[in-house]
C-alpha cells in the first residue's frame, strides 16, 4: 500500500497550491486562488504559457520531470491540475509526497475513452454504444454493427482531434487500415453516432467532506469538434436538468472525487447519455465567473484546499462565446460591445482554431 497524502484540515490563507499545466484554465485557476488569498506555483514546460502571467511562480519543466515534481511537492500544500493528460507516473509519484486532487483515478479514467466508458457503465451511467478497435478487421466488424459511427483514438484526443466519422459501413480492409494509420495510432473506440436533440454539460464539484454541488447545465454548440458557445439556461426541461445533476453527482461519488468536474451530455429522444468527462474546470463553465455567486475556478480552489463548496446560484442568463484564432486579436471589436465581458488568455500566437479568449454576455 502506498501512503497517499490527503488534506485533513482546510488550508489557511497564504497556503500554496500547485497547478500542473499552464494554459488558460491554469491562468484562471491561479487568478481565483489569488482572490482567495492563496499562492500558486505552475508546473509547465512552455516558458511563455498563459498561466505564467497570473501565478506567483512558474517551474519550467516537463510534466514527468521527477526533480521538478519533487520541488513542486516540497513547495506546495496541495497540488491540482488543469488538463487530463498529466502522466499517470507523475500523478502516482506526486500523491505520495503531497495531496493531489482530483485523485489520480479520475485521470486514469479520463485519459482512455474505453476505460472511461466502462467506468461510467459500471457506475450505472449510460453512454453511447461502443466497440474497442485495434485492428482494421475490428473496425470493419464494429462499423457493420452500427451501420457507421465515430471512430476516436482512445487517448489524447481533444477539440474533435483524433476522430473520423463514418456515415456507412461500406469500407474495404485497406481503407480501414489507412484511416487507422491517419488517426495516428491506436487503440481506438468506435461509437455509435448519436442523433442527439442537443448537447449540454454540467459543471459539478465535490468537497473533501463529500458534499456535492452542480451548476445549471449549459447548452453547447460545437463547430468542427471545437466548443463555439455555451448558453444558460440550457434548453432542457427541469426534470432533464435535475436528472443530469444527479448523474454528475453519481459520477463524482463513484470517483471519490475532490474538485470540479466537467461532464458532457447528449440529450436524445430516449434519455441522457454521458459523452465524456474532464477531471478539471471546463470551457463550458467559464460563464460561472460572471453569472454565479461562486465561479467554477473558485469552486475548484475551495474543494482542493479542503474548504466548503460555494453557492452555485446563478443570478443571470448568459451566453459564453469562444474567441478562436484571429478573433482573439480583435479586442477593439469586443471591448465596444456593451454587454460583453472580455477575457483574453495572453497567448502570443493566434493559430487557426486555437482558443485565444472568450466573451460572456449577461442576458
Ligand atoms: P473531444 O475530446 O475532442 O471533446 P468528444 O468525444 O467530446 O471529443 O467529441 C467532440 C464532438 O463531436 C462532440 O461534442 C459532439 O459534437 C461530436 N460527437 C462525439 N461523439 C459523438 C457521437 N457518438 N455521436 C454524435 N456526435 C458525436
Ligand atoms: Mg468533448
Amino acid at each position: 500500500m502506498t501512503d497517499v497524502k490527503t488534506v485533513i484540515a482546510p488550508l489557511p490563507p497564504n497556503s500554496t497550491i500547485g497547478i500542473i499545466g499552464g494554459g488558460q484554465l491554469g491562468r484562471m485557476l491561479a487568478s481565483s486562488a489569488a482572490r482567495l488569498g492563496f499562492r500558486t506555483i505552475v508546473l509547465e514546460p512552455g516558458a511563455d504559457c498563459p498561466a505564467a502571467q497570473t501565478t506567483n511562480r512558474h517551474i519550467v519543466a516537463a510534466y514527468d520531470d521527477e526533480q521538478a515534481l519533487a520541488e513542486l511537492a516540497r513547495s506546495c500544500d496541495v497540488v491540482t491540475y488543469e488538463f487530463e493528460n498529466v502522466p499517470l507516473s507523475a500523478a502516482g509519484y506526486l500523491e505520495n509526497l503531497v495531496p493531489l486532487y482530483p485523485p489520480a483515478q479520475a485521470l486514469e479514467m479520463s485519459q482512455d475513452r474505453l476505460l472511461e466508458k466502462q467506468f461510467l457503465q459500471r457506475s450505472g451511467l449510460e453512454v453511447a454504444d461502443f466497440h474497442n478497435v485495434e485492428l482494421a478487421s475490428d473496425l470493419i466488424d464494429a462499423l457493420r454493427d452500427f451501420g457507421g459511427g465515430i471512430l476516436k483514438t482512445r487517448r489524447f484526443g481533444y477539440d474533435g482531434k483524433g476522430q473520423h466519422v463514418f456515415n456507412s459501413a461500406d469500407i474495404d480492409v485497406q481503407s480501414a487500415a489507412d484511416i487507422l494509420t491517419q488517426l495516428g495510432g491506436g487503440p481506438y473506440v468506435l461509437e455509435r453516432k448519436i442523433d442527439f436533440v442537443s448537447e449540454f454539460s454540467v459543471i459539478a464539484a465535490r468537497s473533501v467532506a463529500g458534499e456535492t454541488a452542480a451548476y445549471d447545465p449549459s447548452s453547447n454548440i460545437h463547430e468542427t469538434g471545437i466548443l463555439r458557445s455555451s448558453t444558460v439556461p440550457a434548453n432542457l426541461t427541469d426534470e432533464v436538468a435535475d436528472r443530469a445533476g444527479v448523474m454528475a453527482a453519481t459520477l463524482l461519488n463513484a470517483l471519490n472525487y475532490i474538485g470540479v468536474i466537467g461532464v458532457e451530455f447528449f440529450q436524445t429522444e430516449n434519455g441522457l447519455l454521458i459523452n465524456e468527462f474532464a477531471p478539471r474546470v471546463h470551457n463550458s463553465g467559464h460563464w460561472t465567473r460572471e453569472a454565479c455567486t461562486t465561479s467554477q475556478f473558485e469552486q475548484h480552489m475551495r474543494a482542493v484546499t479542503g474548504h466548503a463548496l460555494g453557492s452555485v446560484q446563478r443570478h443571470h442568463d448568459c451566453e459564453m462565446i469562444n474567441l478562436l484564432g484571429d478573433e482573439g486579436l480583435q479586442i477593439e471589436h469586443y471591448l465596444k460591445q456593451p454587454a460583453a465581458q472580455v477575457t483574453l488568455y495572453g497567448k502570443s500566437e493566434a493559430r487557426k482554431g486555437r482558443k485565444m479568449g472568450h466573451i460572456t454576455k449577461l442576458l
